[in-house]
């Protein structure tokens, strides 16, 4: 719950507006300020004091507890100018929630935390449980002094500033990523990977107990950190089995499970007898913890519990992960930075290494993190673009494919996924594609049905494409020609519009559309019998109206076709 704090009128006017945008989530304290702070400082996980800094940092001051446990407080200033985190910056969520809120406000958020406005990583944001010394690495990493960086194996990471790398002094202080427990010398702190998944096999009534001692002990045993322990998995006779829910729930992890065939098929190098009679497979710990990590290895075979003065009732195994990199495909948008997604730019951010056209890449260049890997090629090159990018992945980097418009549309996502196994994680963010940038420009085109079709020969036969331009004609689709002419194709934009003529009127309407959103952008609404296809070149789409299209004060309007509209 966020807590709102106002006294006075306009804090209060504010306030109410937050509410309203966000009711479920927001209470309103009302009363004195002082003991308003007080209630939803015990209360709530955030706070926005609509105070100013001084009174805010006054009241809640003596409040303070812990980094960990306290509230994040943003505070507004009644003019709403400004929205400020002053505490839990990154754990409370005070930076983002100052972010949020301005979008409702109107105010700007003015951020201090260093990581944030030096756009480094911080070690507490990268979705990773830290452990040691975050603080004096955090500090050593912005103050641009050297990090040793000790990763066991290749992480999905952000970019890391080039100060942190495997070649710093023997004496700076460390980085590890790693899921191993080693004693720490100097000043190190350690990101946990969720890279471990434990098997569980257990009978009927087993306690969570004995479940979490034995989990400890092959963790322990084999120098690995609870931490990194990703999920249980079992089979599915024990998905309700309370010792083992209990103990996914204690250990902060979900349970997977599996069918007893599935683990039968399971290579394992300790099968036995007694889980074949009990569930019908031959292994459960060990096979459970490898089915849950594809192309992982067993680094702790399976081990029994050893309760005193009665029998064993739980057997655990230990798999680590394969290493899984992670794929995203964005979309930039047309060229305005204004019609790229928040998503795209996240997306961005969160990778190490982005791959694409260089004309993309100038677009968005400003966006990446200081260290990010650029993989740049020039025009063509694409299933090479696609593969590199694929295979970066696959080593477990973090890697983010671009394209203008959507990353979908007649551009890499195909032969990306193409080659992609399911030994990547693949994220795709959506992009404003041409022919919806223009349909904006236009007016109303795409109002009723509608196809986009690409007029490049270069890899479709002109005979599949003639006939699919047929085929719109025939259906009275709205058309928007993607790729419709360049100076070495200019007589099949032509030719498709005579196959649309066919079937339509002279004067159904035709837009065109160039350099959308970027500085050389025109547009024009003509129609089929007046269109100068001179003017159109590769950086415009041309949208053909259906029957019932027309032109309303110069703008190209498909109707609806409600009844009640005509
Ligand atoms: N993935 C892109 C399309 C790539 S195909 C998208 O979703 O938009 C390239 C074609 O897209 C160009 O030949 C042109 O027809 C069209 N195009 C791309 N950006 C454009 C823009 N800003 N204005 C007009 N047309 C554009």
């Amino acid at each position: 719950m966020i807590g709102l704090i106002a006294v006075t009128a306009a804090g209060r006017r504010a306030a109410d507006r937050l509410a309203a945008a966000w009711p479920a989530r927001t209470a309103v304290y009302e009363g004195p300020a002082a003991e308003a702070v007080g209630r939803a400082f015990a209360e709530c996980e955030q706070l926005v004091c609509f105070l100013a800094a001084g009174a805010t940092v006054r009241l809640v001051a003596p409040l303070l507890a812990d980094k960990a446990t306290d509230p994040g407080v943003v505070c507004v200033d009644e003019g709403l100018h400004f929205a400020v985190p002053l505490l839990g910056g990154h754990g409370g969520g005070a930076n983002a929630l100052a972010e949020q809120l301005s979008e409702v406000l109107g105010t700007r958020p003015v951020v201090t935390t260093a990581t944030d406005a030096t756009s480094i990583p911080g070690l507490d944001t990268l979705d990773l449980p830290v452990e040691g010394e975050v603080a004096a690495v955090s500090r050593a990493i912005l103050d641009g002094s050297p990090v040793r960086l000790e990763a066991d194996r290749p992480h999905p990471l952000p970019a890391l500033p080039s100060w942190v790398d495997a070649h710093a002094p023997a004496d700076a202080p460390v980085l590890r990523i790693s899921d191993l427990v080693r004693p720490d010398g100097g000043t190190t702190a350690t990101l946990r990977p969720a890279s471990l998944v434990v098997g569980v096999g257990a009978s009927r009534g087993v306690t969570a107990e004995e479940v979490l001692d034995l989990v400890a002990e092959a963790l322990a045993e084999a120098g690995l950190s609870p931490a990194s322990v990703a999920l249980l998995s079992t089979v599915d006779a024990k998905a309700d089995e309370e010792g083992i829910v209990q103990a996914a729930r204690q250990l902060g992890v979900p349970v997977t499970t599996h069918t007893a065939e599935a683990l039968a098929t399971v290579p394992v190098p300790n099968p036995s007898a007694a889980p074949l009679a009990a569930v019908g497979t031959p292994s459960v710990a060990e096979a459970a913890a490898l089915a849950a990590a594809p192309g992982g290895t067993l680094i702790v075979p399976k081990r029994k519990s050893r309760p005193e003065g009665r029998p064993a009732m739980c057997t655990v195994a230990v798999a680590r992960r394969a290493v899984r990199g992670r794929l995203a495909l964005v979309g930039l948008g047309p060229g305005a930075r204004d019609l790229l997604t928040p998503r795209a730019r996240t997306e961005l951010r969160r990778a190490s290494v982005v791959v694409g056209l260089d004309q993309y890449l100038d677009q968005i260049r400003d966006l990446l993190r200081p260290g990010t890997r650029i993989e740049e090629s020039g025009l063509g090159a694409e299933e090479e673009r696609a593969r590199t990018a694929v295979r970066l992945a696959r080593e477990g980097l973090a890697v983010a494919l671009v394209g203008s418009g959507d990353a979908g549309v007649y551009a890499m996502a195909s032969p990306a996924l193409a080659e992609a196994g399911d030994d990547i994680d693949v994220v795709g963010v959506p992009g404003v594609t041409a022919a919806l940038a223009a349909a904006a420009l236009l007016g109303a085109p795409l109002g009723h049905d509608h196809v986009s079709i690409s007029l490049s020969d270069l890899h479709t036969p002109w005979e599949v494409i003639e006939r699919r331009v047929r085929a719109a004609a025939e259906a009275d689709l709205v058309v928007t020609f993607y790729n419709p002419r360049s100076r070495g194709r200019d007589w099949q934009l032509p030719k498709a519009l005579d196959i649309l003529a066919a079937r339509r009127t002279p004067q159904t309407p035709v837009g065109v559309a160039h350099g959308v959103s970027r500085p050389d952008q025109w547009h024009t609404v003509t129609t089929l019998a007046e269109l100068d296809v001179t003017t159109v070149d590769m950086t415009t789409v041309v949208t053909v109206g259906n029957t019932a299209t027309r032109r309303v004060a110069g703008r190209m309007v498909t109707p609806r076709g409600y009844r009640w509209q005509r």
